[in-house]
């Protein structure tokens, strides 16, 4: 049974335009080949700012906020944040101990999220997703495995891996997710266009917890508190969660506290869905 949803089953797919940076980088390719026929002498600055120009590329690929390689929301816009509206992303789930304590503390505080699921994971448990949906939270997609060398990967496994989660999705849910979220937000050049084909927009976060590596939940609290302004999107983990003294997942510990302090700053989380719409 599908979960209730106003998704529609698929994404409509986006046209791909390349970012400035990128036409610069092709441009700057010709024009390095360019040189190299009319004055072969010359290899050694032609091979120099090719060189240059990929390792531009590669760490733009390593910095999880940077758009140089496209379109990268790491804040909400304008017109949610002038409604008072945050974001709250939770990675790596769905996981059977942790999401559903996460459902009912987000549920006691009257307030929506979304949630950056790992396609295999959703095939694992897919009654989970569905609850996910089923109160109100947007289910997105965070690749099918979640590999360590997902930046390094080609079109065609970039594809898979997108393609992969958005059928999970949509298996367990009947929707398709809107939005993508790199494994721990790297990436390379051939990421923005196949995810104008799948029809999903890519987002990083303006501040995380870093709690799948940090179990102080004081850490991990003060860190996404820091500078908390409308317009914010935060990351957490319920998948992947270091453990507060070897037991609780830190978010559970955080949650509570992290939703306190942005009712009294007098903000609204909102799924990135109603913020971008
Ligand atoms: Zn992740």
């Amino acid at each position: 049974m599908p979960a209730s949803s106003d998704r529609a089953p698929e994404a409509a797919q986006r046209t791909f335009r390349p970012s400035a940076f990128i036409r610069g980088s092709v441009a700057l390719h010709a024009v390095a080949g360019g040189a190299l026929l009319i004055e072969p002498q010359l290899w050694p600055w032609s091979l120099a700012a090719v060189v240059a120009d990929h390792l531009v590329i590669t760490a733009a690929g390593l910095w999880p906020r940077a758009s140089l390689l496209g379109p990268n929301l790491t804040r909400l816009p304008p017109r949610a944040a002038a409604r008072g509206e945050i974001a709250l992303t939770i990675d790596d789930g769905p996981d059977p101990e942790v999401t559903p304590a996460v459902l009912a503390l987000l549920d006691r505080h009257a307030v929506h999220a979304s949630f950056f699921c790992v396609g295999e994971r959703i095939a694992r448990h897919p009654q989970l997703a569905r609850e996910i949906v089923a109160r109100g939270h947007a289910l997105e997609n965070h690749s099918q495995r979640h590999l360590k060398r997902f930046s390094l990967l080609g079109p065609r496994a970039l594809r898979a891996e997108i393609a992969g989660a958005q059928e999970a999705i949509a298996f367990a849910t009947g929707a398709a997710a809107r939005f993508f979220r790199a494994p721990a937000g790297l990436r390379n050049p051939f990421l923005e266009p196949e995810l104008a084909r799948a029809g999903l927009k890519l987002v990083s976060w303006t501040r995380r917890g870093f709690d799948t590596v940090s179990s102080d939940p004081d850490r991990v609290l003060a860190r996404l508190l820091r500078g908390l302004a409308a317009g914010d999107i935060l990351l957490l983990h319920d998948g992947h969660a270091a453990r507060v003294a070897h037991e609780t997942p830190v978010i559970l510990t955080v949650l509570p506290a992290l939703l306190a302090a942005v009712r009294a700053a007098g903000l609204k989380p909102v799924t990135l869905e109603a913020a971008c719409t």
